[in-house]
């Protein structure tokens, strides 16, 4: 079959979800069986996001190929167990500096360069790119932004042009939002009017529209929407506020979304998708009653979207453990001696959060220390293992001025250090070393029992800066086992203390390859052993 390809915009405001609306669907057409991938344009100059401090567009998502990716490929890959790329997410910037490059090259002839058709010719070059591999039947393409936005326009307008170019092969999807007027008691349904109007302004009639709205409309209101915006009356669907986003698809699926899409593209609508699996995570997700408490510490933590995947991968190994995940959220930069017992006392396991430079490393050294000392089950994450390396040279080891290289460029114990490899750049974008990485475990480490005895495994990276190989010999004979490693530079990938619970760091991410139907093992031991603590301590009260 012809590739197709499927456009989900958004109107009125931003925040709508148009990412779990693409990755619901994308979920629902690989349950029928399609093979099915997503990719994101992003309006914003920036050439990827990894240069962006998460308090702009919260977490920065790692793809197995290493690329600095939007937080929405985070749940690309949740929803449906399929491995994005540097292809699944393009920028103006990235698009900006292709058709510069080509220009300096002399590849236009002496032509004007403009945005029409230039820019949007390597747009529409970009959105096709997965298409020619023949490796898709169907390509979600979601365009950040909101439609009316300046810098959204040259990816609406080759939009535009796409939609004639494709024809029958190409379905567009309108996610708007209906708000509630509490006063009036009522939904409104114009800036869904509007939107849809700009949306025709530029030349695009959606086939479909998604209604974001807190409360269900009423299917007077939906055949009131669809006549005012040229949409057929069975087109319009409503996805309401939903106590999970892992319903989304359930909820899709029931007003008919993967149907309409498959009748809009001319296809034949074969049977219904194979939801079992993700009904069987659902089932487990409502029957968790008791819950497990889990602390976060870091410096993001006023901002929900900044661990995305951390708090991702720790819902789905809780569900899996059959209980509710109670995350709380601990500012590293509030910890201190005096208060650390208060914030960390009841809590059934700890995760000391990645991160960046300076502010709030102190108080995860308070943090390690007393989850060390009083043997709670702690899993440390990029900083957060480089962390646990620090504050054991410090407290244990007795290297008083142990520090990383990043915080301090000083320290004559540079238990942390810049690779070698990182010492000669100085451009900061796309540089770190990234992506996936084999690591090879210790088969008589705790950390390879929470992978299930495998001792080959592949994780994505995120980082500069290392475990200085040079005081190996000296925390391994004080207890700090490193106990994974790459096998060709032997860079140490992960450190444990065996005699502890659980006390684990990883210089990867493990929060990057974990999935709804595929959770990564460490996250579910590290909540199996949160929760074995937390019933010793039930025993012992
Ligand atoms: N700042 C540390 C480094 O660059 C850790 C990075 C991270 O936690 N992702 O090595």
């Amino acid at each position: 079959m012809e590739t197709k390809y499927i456009f989900v915009t958004g109107g009125v405001v931003s925040s709508l979800g148009k990412g779990i609306i693409s990755s619901s669907l994308a979920n629902l057409l690989k349950a029928r069986g399609y093979r099915v991938t997503i990719q994101k344009f992003d309006p914003y100059i920036n050439i990827d996001p990894g240069t962006l401090n998460p308090y702009e567009h919260g977490e920065c998502y790692v793809t197995s190929d290493g690329h600095e990716a939007d937080l929405d490929l985070g749940h690309y890959e949740r929803f449906t167990d399929i491995h994005t790329s540097r292809a699944n997410n393009v920028t103006t910037g990235r698009i900006y500096q292709s058709v510069i490059d080509k220009e300096r090259r002399g590849d236009y002839l002496g032509k004007t360069v403009q945005i029409i058709p230039h820019i949007t010719d390597e747009i529409k070059r970009n959105v096709k790119s997965l298409g020619k591999t023949g490796q898709y039947d169907f390509i979600i393409t979601e365009i950040g932004g909101t439609v009316g936005d300046i810098e959204s326009l040259p990816f609406i307008e080759s939009v535009r042009q796409l939609r004639w170019e494709l024809g029958n092969d190409c379905v567009c999807i309108h996610l708007t939002y209906v708000p509630y007027i509490k006063a009036a008691k009522e939904l409104k349904t114009k800036p869904t009017q509007h939107s849809v109007k700009q949306l025709q302004e530029v030349g695009i009639q959606p086939d479909i529209l998604v209604l974001r709205t807190e409360k269900i409309i009423p299917a007077d209101m939906l055949r009131k929407i669809a006549l005012f915006c040229n949409v057929s009356a069975d087109a319009v669907i409503q996805s309401v506020d939903a106590p999970s986003i892992y319903e989304v698809p359930v909820m899709m699926h029931s007003q008919h979304l993967d149907e309409l899409v498959l009748k809009k593209a001319g296809m034949a609508i074969n049977g219904e998708p194979d939801m079992r699996p993700w009904m069987n995570f659902l089932d487990k997700m409502k029957m968790a009653t008791e819950k497990v408490t889990i602390g976060l510490v870091g410096k993001y933590v006023e901002l929900q979207d900044a661990y995305k995947s951390i708090n991702e991968s720790l819902f789905q190994a809780a569900t899996y453990n059959d209980r509710k995940l109670d995350l709380r959220y601990i500012h590293s930069e509030k910890l201190n001696d005096s208060n650390i017992a208060e914030h960390l006392r009841d809590l059934d396991g700890v995760i000391i959060a990645p991160g960046f430079g300076q502010r709030g490393i102190e108080g995860k050294f308070v943090a390690l220390k007393y989850c060390r000392e009083n043997d709670i089950p702690t899993f440390g994450i990029c900083l957060g293992m480089q962390c646990m390396v620090i504050e054991y040279a410090r407290n244990v080891l007795g290297l008083g001025d142990a520090n990383s290289t990043e915080m301090d460029h000083t320290t004559k114990n540079n238990v942390i250090d810049l690779m070698e490899e990182q010492k000669s750049i100085s451009n900061m974008g796309g540089t770190m070393r990234l992506g996936a990485y084999t690591c090879k475990l210790n088969p008589n480490s705790r950390v390879a029992k929470a992978y299930k005895d495998k001792i080959e495994i592949s994780e994505r990276h995120r980082h500069r800066f290392e475990f200085n190989n040079d005081y190996r010999e000296i925390f391994e004979k004080n207890g700090m086992k490193c106990v994974g490693e790459n096998p060709e530079t032997h860079l140490v990938e992960v450190v444990e203390l065996p005699e502890k619970r659980w006390f684990i760091g990883t210089q990867y991410h493990p929060e990057y390859s974990s999935t709804v139907l595929n959770p990564n093992p460490i996250f579910v031991d590290f909540v199996a052993a949160a929760i074995k603590y937390q019933k010793e301590r039930m025993l012992n009260n």
